[in-house]
């Protein structure tokens, strides 16, 4: 439920009113929009009579919310999610790009891509230290040695740094990580999701391979009922009956997506396409749908990759690209 205050209410009205709301045993999500503040109820309303509250004398009406996500409803929250991070914002007018290989495989290496991508434009470096493969013989990823190195690539160039989480048993080790990845193969991780929202780190959450939109944001408000609101939403492809590319980009998420929730969504054309070439005709489609980034794989030599090599840009491409995305941000009024 929502309720919409008149504007200008006394202050120790709205007082009164949120103690009430508490003694129902409810949480509250407060918007202060530029004429009106919105209060939402978090909990199980449905016992509560609406005249209840529409019959105060601040209230000006109150609306139940026929979704299942509260907290990361459009509704209780009208204005965009915008999240500090670093220099850059994300869901503001600052289009982001997080770049980086699909896995930390050396100090050379990341240094090196860190250093390219952000000479390019890349405002977060991306890296996996932690790696979900489908096969146990393939290389895992370096753990806490690769969020080591991470940092050392975040000390030489100052990118903010992106790195995927697996077990809340490794929270620790992502104490200096500035955006905590949940991959798509955890986004239904409840336990995990539950420890990332006493965390305060802002979460980059993955669309699960077969999950509706509907689980997606019932997942980022899993995170959100633990009091993290900071969640970006990425759209990475989903699996469907076609084979000739690694997942199908389900570009369609971008709009409904923002007008369901108001968290920024960015989309992740590399795990979508599976193939370098067609990462750059669907970060053009991203854009032009109203995405608030991109996360691009890039690797110093994709052939010799330890994990998704053939997605992956080299530093060269990556520049082409992003020159292109450049021009298309700005023409879309936004900065980069
Ligand atoms: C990744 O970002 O490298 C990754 C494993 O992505 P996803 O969870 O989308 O497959
Ligand atoms: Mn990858």
């Amino acid at each position: 439920m929502i309720l919409i205050l008149k504007s200008n209410p006394e202050k120790n009205k709205v007082d009164d009113l949120l103690n009430r709301i508490d003694e129902l045993g409810l949480k509250t999500h407060i918007s202060e929009g530029m004429s009106h503040t919105i209060i939402g109820l978090i909990g199980d309303t449905s016992r509560i009579h609406i005249d209840m509250f529409e019959s105060l004398e601040i209230v000006e009406t109150a609306q139940r919310v026929s979704e299942s996500f509260k907290a990361a409803n459009r509704k209780l929250h009208p204005e965009d999610t915008v999240i500090d991070i670093g220099a850059t914002s994300v869901g503001s007018n600052v289009f982001n790009v997080v770049a980086g290989p699909c896995s930390v495989e050396s100090e050379e290496q990341i240094i090196e891509v860190a250093k390219a991508v952000k000479a390019s434009g890349a405002s977060m470096l991306r890296g996996g230290a932690f790696k979900p493969r489908t096969s146990p013989y393939a290389f895992q990823g370096l753990h806490g040695e690769g969020i080591r190195l991470l940092l050392e690539a975040k000390k030489e160039t100052g990118l903010p740094i992106v790195t995927e989480i697996m077990s809340a048993s490794d929270l620790d080790l992502f104490a200096d990580v500035d955006v905590i990845q949940v991959g798509a193969r955890n986004m239904q991780n409840f336990e995990l999701l539950k420890e990332l929202g006493h965390c305060d780190k802002p979460i980059l959450l993955k669309r699960g391979l077969a999950n509706t939109m509907e689980e997606f944001l019932m997942s980022a408000e899993y995170i959100m009922a633990g009091g993290n609101q900071n969640i970006i939403l990425c759209e990475r492809g989903i699996r469907t009956f076609e084979t000739k590319t690694r997942n199908t980009l389900d570009i369609s998420a971008v709009p409904m997506l923002k007008k369901l929730s108001h968290l920024p969504v960015f989309i992740d054309p590399s795990h979508a396409a599976g193939i370098s070439w067609m990462v750059e005709p669907l970060a053009k489609a991203a854009i032009a749908i109203g995405a608030d980034g991109l996360m691009i794989e890039v690797h110093n030599n994709p052939a010799k990759a330890l994990c998704d090599g053939a997605q992956s840009l080299n530093p060269t491409q990556f520049d082409e690209l992003m020159k292109d995305i450049r021009r298309r941000v700005e023409f879309e009024g936004k900065t980069i």
